[in-house]
């Protein structure tokens, strides 16, 4: 039986990378999906591809009227929503701090932090009157550790873990589950820093990162998409109020063998013994 059978869901950022996948794979475990994005030519092209099981719904995540939109467009279609994926998101504001403008502020917080706000508080009342839900949004583990992203990401990030938790403890009384994923580097037009980047500019980047985790390979927007299924479906009835790190063990830190010339001296030493021993 497939996991998510008869169940209904919207993605925003649903057109590429990671929401792409995540459309892919909800749909291939029995769910309808609602891709809803501001490109619209890719969002289009993939429910298409999808067929019955998938419509487009362009949404700029930042606009309050926008995420009721999509909201209500599942409601039409389907008549029911089981589960939101706050996904959207882009890079933010780069560059040191004295240099960043309030615009580029307004911009990322706007996107990455008020489109997450946005789509929960749209997509809780729904799921109440239906008696329960799942919400998952995309964190990172940016919002784990500083030093990974530029700062306003990493702040917008670790405010997403923050809001899910929060949430958390209040619609869980609804039989409302609220969880966030952090993903640690994975291959997307985002990671490129590229919208549309090719499959070739990809694989460079995977070429290129492969090392920079325990794993060997960066990650696939297919490792974030099995860990939403999850999310969304009944095996994680259990799971709510938490932070899913997906990175192929790069939080876990930098592996010792690496960590440069201390260690190599420490090892010359051997073993401390206590005085006496
Ligand atoms: P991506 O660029 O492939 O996909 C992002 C999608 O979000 C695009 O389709 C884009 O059109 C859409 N989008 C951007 N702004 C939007 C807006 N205002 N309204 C509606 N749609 C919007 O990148 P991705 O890597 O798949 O990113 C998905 C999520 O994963 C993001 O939240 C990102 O911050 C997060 N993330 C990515 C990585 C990574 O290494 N790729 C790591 C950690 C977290």
């Amino acid at each position: 039986m497939s996991r998510l059978e008869g169940r209904t869901a919207i993605i925003t950022g649903g057109a590429s990378g990671i929401g792409a996948a995540s459309a892919r794979l909800f749909v291939e475990e029995g769910a309808r999906v609602l891709i809803a994005d501001m490109q619209q030519e890719r969002g289009r092209a993939l429910a298409e591809e999808l067929g019955d099981a998938a419509a487009f719904f362009k949404v700029d995540v930042a606009r309050e009227s926008d995420v009721r939109g999509a909201v209500e467009d599942v409601m039409k279609r389907w008549d029911r929503l089981d589960c939101i994926y706050n996904n959207a998101g882009f890079g933010g504001a780069l560059g040191p701090i004295d240099e960043t403008t309030v615009e580029e502020f307004d911009l990322t917080f706007d996107v990455l932090l008020k489109g997450v706000f946005l789509g929960i508080k749209h997509a809780a009342p729904v799921m109440r009157r239906q008696g329960g839900g799942s919400i998952i949004s995309t964190a990172s583990v940016a919002g784990l550790k500083t030093g990974e992203s530029p700062h306003l990401y990493s702040v917008a990030k670790a405010a997403v873990i923050h809001l899910t938790k929060s949430v958390a403890l209040e619609l869980g009384q609804d039989g409302i589950r609220v969880n966030c994923i952090c993903p640690g580097i994975i291959a997307t037009p985002l990671a490129a820093g590229r919208p549309g980047a090719s499959d070739e500019q990809l694989s460079k980047l995977s070429h290129a990162l492969r090392g920079a985790q325990a794993m060997g390979r960066v990650g696939q927007p297919e490792d974030v998409a099995r860990a939403a299924v999850w999310l969304a479906s009944d095996e994680s009835s259990w799971v709510t109020g938490t932070a899913q790190v997906v990175d192929g063990g790069a939080n876990a830190g930098r592996p010792w063998r690496r960590q440069g010339d201390w260690i190599t001296r420490k090892r010359e030493i051997k073993l401390y013994r206590p005085e006496g021993r």
